[in-house]
């Protein structure tokens, strides 16, 4: 998150022209204090219940992060075997872990289970190969799809009607027949309805559907909600509001608690919520080109770096930090990949001169684990700010990146 103090911009106290002088562009600078605001935000919500928060580590799965959020005490979600063994090595217990792939193969369930994390099973033809596999000998979770559509962008909504994802609660009387007949031992329920929740009541739905499943499975010990908290990308976004949704939320969980005759722990798997807003990435204006329809700003980066914007139409505020008394200017970004790779339309910049530096803001989750090599370019170095120091967590990559594994005389 950038700030402005004293006529410059910054980022968690050091000024941004510093770190780029040192660390040169693209670069992603992630504040370390950031995150923990959000961790402790969502922490301070639910206090009224047994919480726990896996991070969503395909949001930012460089290990320096993720060994920070788990100092702040944060579990973690994966959602494929890589993920596993990142977190691991990250310094995550096999207990603090939960597996949430969909459309893999047994075979990599089978090595999740040899690693001890929490299996999340989310269609019927793995959960009957589970069960009869192994019983009641590794405790599971099963992902949900309550049909309950969070936000408006189909592509980022989950637990809609055509989704993928999850279990049916219309195929529940099936799952129960497999279960019992094999013995499975379900300790949790899941549910992840997608990635913008505008109207908390639209949670509580989902998460009613979820209570009423629970009734039948007697060994619970964990109800989990997934994420889709959204994060304000525009200056005047509406976002998730957490609180509100923590008081109700905590409210009926406790309710639902003593219907069931037990205190369960209630999980969330947030990752936008934790680092997007901590995250900033820097580039470095290559070219103005003044065409018959825009003016055009060209950066030294692109989809190749930080595809949200061409992927789902994903925002990101741009500031030029290098004039901040320059006037205000209408610019076109784009990228310098040979595809349309433009980062925002018409964005209203202190004027812009070739050199300067632009910041995307909110860059922390999905831009860099999203990113390639596309036009053998490349990836950004990463920055990690914390108390008023700059550690440089991922170098910029180099030409030995570009032609490892490749086999040739
Ligand atoms: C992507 C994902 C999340 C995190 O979503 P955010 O919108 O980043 O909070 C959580 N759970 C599952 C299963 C996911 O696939």
């Amino acid at each position: 998150m950038i700030q402005f103090q004293d006529g410059r911009y910054t980022i968690g106290g050091m000024p941004i022209h510093e770190l780029v002088e040192q660390f040169d562009t693209p670069l992603y600078v992630y504040d370390a204090m950031i995150m923990e605001r959000q961790f402790n935000r969502l922490k301070q919500a639910f206090s009224g219940c047994k919480t726990r928060i896996n991070f969503a580590c395909k949001a930012l799965n460089t290990i320096r992060v993720m060994r920070h959020l788990h100092d702040l005490g944060a579990c973690l979600d994966t959602v494929s075997i890589q993920e596993v063994w990142l977190g691991l090595k990250a310094g995550y217990a096999a207990h603090e872990i939960i597996y949430t792939p969909n459309c893999v193969s047994m075979e990599e369930i089978d090595l999740a289970v040899k690693e001890g994390v929490m299996i999340n099973i989310d269609n019927i033809s793995i959960l009957e190969q589970f069960g009869v596999k192994y019983g009641n000998s590794v405790p599971i979770c099963i992902r949900i799809n309550p049909h309950v559509m969070a936000g408006g962008n189909i592509n980022i909504s989950t637990g809609h009607i055509d989704s993928k994802f999850g279990i049916s609660i219309y195929q529940m009387r099936h799952v129960q027949r497999i279960v019992e007949n094999t013995h499975l031992n379900v300790i949790g329920l899941h549910m992840h309805t997608g990635s913008d929740i505008v109207d908390v009541d639209i949670f509580l739905r989902a998460a009613d559907i979820l209570f009423e499943q629970a009734e039948g499975f007697p060994n619970l010990t964990f109800i989990d909600f997934g994420s889709g908290f959204k994060v304000p990308y525009k200056p005047d976004d509406y976002s998730t509001d957490i609180e509100e949704l923590g008081s109700k939320l905590s409210e009926r969980f406790k309710r639902f608690c003593d219907e069931y005759g037990r205190e369960l722990e209630l999980w969330f798997e947030p990752g936008k919520f934790l680092v997007s807003e901590s995250g900033t990435f820097l580039v470095k204006v290559n070219v103005l080109k003044q065409t018959t329809s825009a003016m055009f700003a060209g950066v030294d980066s692109g989809l190749n770096h930080l595809i949200r914007p061409m992927l789902y139409n994903g925002y990101h505020h741009i500031t030029n930090v290098s004039n901040p008394d320059g006037a205000l200017r209408l610019y076109t970004v784009v990228g310098y990949i040979c595809e349309t790779d433009t980062f925002g339309w018409d964005r209203k910049l202190h004027e812009v001169r070739e050199g300067d530096i632009l910041a995307f803001s909110n860059a922390g989750a999905y831009g860099m684990t999203m990113s390639s090599n596309y036009n053998s370019r490349f990836r950004p170095a990463e920055l990690f700010i914390k108390d008023g120091k700059a550690e440089l967590i991922r170098k910029r990559e180099s030409l030995d990146d570009i032609l490892r594994n490749q086999l040739f005389e």
